[in-house]
């Protein structure tokens, strides 16, 4: 059985999100605080919090790293 990449990306809380471009700070990684139809991510880099619609944040998606033990 084959995954289509379709398919829901299941974000979670403390998340790590790897975003296709950068943020003007030079970060491309993003952390989950709320979710939601948007997505609250704050950025690594310089702790910047944005609201982004989630079908956004899965079509610059790059990479999720799953971070559930780390606060
Ligand atoms: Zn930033």
């Amino acid at each position: 059985m084959t995954m289509i990449s379709a398919d829901p990306i299941p974000f979670a809380i403390g998340d790590i999100l790897v975003l296709k471009k950068p943020h003007p700070c030079g970060s491309k990684e993003w952390r989950v605080l709320k979710l939601g139809a948007d997505l609250r991510l704050v950025c690594l880099g310089c702790g910047r919090h944005i609201m982004l619609p989630r079908a956004e944040a899965e079509r610059r998606l790059k990479k999720l790293i799953k971070e559930t033990n780390q606060e």
